[in-house]
């Protein structure tokens, strides 16, 4: 399976192998803020899994101080979208925003994180496992 994730005016795209290792909804605040949007979906796939990355980005880095790592946010230079990340204390991992996906497939999350900041009005399928 080949995935190409791409930001809203899709000068920046990355495209991936395989299925991710890790695909949740999150509810922090900082995802919240990131997408613009009551969640954000985060999925992690393997560095190894990257096929391609095209497009001009700028890092901005983050200090997550809840979950003591620091992330490394590549957005697109034109459009401001945060495509995708890394995090310092998963060296081999890369996390793609997984509502860009949208023209490929949208896979369904298999975990929530930050169930305490959930919107009391979203409803997750209850089959995800609930983590924090
Ligand atoms: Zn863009
Ligand atoms: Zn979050």
């Amino acid at each position: 399976m080949t995935l190409e994730a791409t930001c809203c005016c899709k000068q920046i795209s990355i495209s991936l192998s395989g299925e991710p290792e890790m695909n949740s909804v999150c509810n922090c605040t900082n995802c919240k803020q990131r997408t613009g949007s009551a969640f954000g979906i985060s999925t992690y796939f393997k560095t190894d899994a990257v096929l391609k990355k095209s497009g001009d980005t700028k890092i901005y880095k983050l200090w997550h101080k809840e979950q003591n790592h620091e992330q490394n946010r590549h957005f697109c230079t034109k459009c401001g979208t945060t495509l995708y990340w890394t995090i310092s204390t998963l060296p081999h991992l890369i996390g793609v925003a997984g509502g860009c996906f949208a023209e490929s497939e949208i896979l369904e999350p298999t975990h929530t994180l930050n169930s305490s900041k959930k919107c009391n009005w979203v409803i997750l399928p209850e089959n995800w496992q609930v983590q924090g």
